[in-house]
């Protein structure tokens, strides 16, 4: 099974199981899983190639899953393999994360199936800005809010706002993610990553962990795996091993995030780190360590080597990293799982911060964003902590449990 399938599967198996748990009726299943509106438009670009000038279509989507707590929000991405199955399932995550952290936000999703790097720049702003004309009739600074997700970044949300501003008047809070000289937020960057050390943290002293005892492993060192690897450094954790697309690095004694940055910035991958033993990125998922944070792709704890992961807690800083059948392997063994719907929400968080920043017209420093970032994160996971502990179940359950049952009552006091 392609890893697609497989994630499409494990989300659908930890949603009917938390439908079973609330004893949701069908047709109140039916209603949480439905799209509130799916959209697909062209987008014709003029490609320059070979010296000639020729019009390209491309697919574009966006999928509005549920506006029951408020706007929809969700991100853009720039990708071949987009399209409607894929957008569908991404913008349903975004409305349980959006609910489990209790931000007054929906989920959405969207995307144009191309690859950005065989557009120049002139290109990529024309496919922006004509994909965001596209859009303009379904979203809003209260009604829709883009962001930036795989193959898009700030200067795309910029053409993205000036575009919209053009027909709006200057409305910087039509998108989240955007450059700092236009309403983007302070500590937007490495607010997913500082998000995901802060929950490791939290979930660490409730096992008596102690940093200095405690060895992480991270799996990706991009925006998140290398933010999670300086936050955790800077609170006394001993980061042993780390590891981009081309392979790992470990030592035993410990890794300089610092060294690490540095040889990543000259070298632009982490093979070779001075004083580091080289390692598969399979085979660092199974070293001995306290701490597991894999923040690369999804699908990389499976079956295959659930049963040999040696960890007490896992992080799951990116989406979707362990399937269902491997969960309940690792579950079984004790081990502490951190859940993606809440080790990662520090970026849409940081997007409501933004958004809240621009509609005030009133920036807030570095300082006020992550503090208020941590505060909100941790009553997210006490909160979370709590009803585990009550039902006798994982913090998976629970966190499904709490984000469908908010949205759950606020579809039935809406009267959708
Ligand atoms: P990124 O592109 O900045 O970094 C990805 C890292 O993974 C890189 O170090 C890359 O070399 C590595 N990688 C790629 N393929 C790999 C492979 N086959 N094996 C091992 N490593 C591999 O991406 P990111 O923004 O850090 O996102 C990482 C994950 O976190 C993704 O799953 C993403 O969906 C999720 N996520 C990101 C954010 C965010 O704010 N950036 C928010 C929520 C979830």
């Amino acid at each position: 099974m392609d890893k697609k399938c497989i994630c499409e599967e494990t989300q659908r198996y930890f949603l009917g199981r938390a439908f079973d748990r609330l004893n949701l009726k069908e047709a109140q299943r039916t209603l949480l899983l439905s799209s509130f509106r799916e959209t697909r438009v062209t987008v014709p670009v003029t490609l320059h190639h070979n010296g000639e000038d020729t019009l390209h279509t491309f697919q574009g989507y966006r999928v509005q899953h549920n506006h029951a707590r408020g706007p929809f929000k969700g991100g853009l991405r720039f990708h071949p393999d987009v399209n409607m199955g894929e957008i569908r399932a991404l913008a349903q995550l975004m409305t349980w994360k959006t609910a489990l952290v209790d931000i007054p936000f929906g989920g959405a999703k969207g995307g144009v199936a191309v690859d950005p790097q065989q557009l120049n720049d002139t290109e990529l702003e024309a496919l922006s800005r004509r994909f965001c004309q596209k859009m303009a009739p379904i979203i809003g600074v209260h009604d829709d809010i883009p962001a930036p997700d795989i193959g898009t970044n700030p200067q795309v949300m910029a053409w993205m706002m000036d575009e919209y501003s053009k027909s709006h008047g200057y409305q910087t809070a039509i998108v989240t993610g955007k450059p700092m000289e236009l309403g983007g937020s302070a500590g937007r960057l490495e607010a997913t990553g500082h998000g995901v050390a802060h929950l490791a943290h939290k979930a660490a002293q409730g096992m008596a962990l102690a940093p200095e005892q405690s060895r992480v492993v991270i799996q990706g060192f991009g925006n998140v795996g290398s933010h999670a690897a300086i936050a955790l450094a800077n609170k006394g954790y001993k980061v042993i091993a780390l590891s981009d697309v081309n392979g790992g690095v470990v030592n035993e004694a410990g890794i300089s995030i610092d060294h690490a940055l540095a040889h990543i910035t000259e070298n632009g991958t982490l093979t070779g780190l001075p004083g580091t033993a080289p390692i598969s990125n399979a085979d660092l998922l199974e070293l001995p360590c306290e701490i597991l944070v894999p923040a690369a792709l999804e699908a990389t704890i499976t079956c295959d080597n659930a049963d040999a992961i040696q960890a007490k807690l896992i992080v799951e800083a990116a989406n979707m990293p362990i399937t269902h059948r491997a969960d309940g392997q690792l579950v079984q063994r004790g081990v502490v799982i951190v859940p993606d719907l809440l080790a990662n929400v520090g970026g849409v968080l940081a997007s409501y911060y933004e958004w809240v920043q621009n509609l005030q017209q009133f920036p807030w420093d570095r300082e006020t964003v992550l503090g208020r970032l941590e505060s909100r994160l941790s009553r997210t996971y006490d909160a979370v902590a709590i009803l585990a502990n009550e039902r006798k179940i994982d913090l998976r359950c629970a966190a499904y449990e709490l984000a469908i049952r908010r949205v759950e009552q606020a579809v039935r006091l809406r009267g959708f």
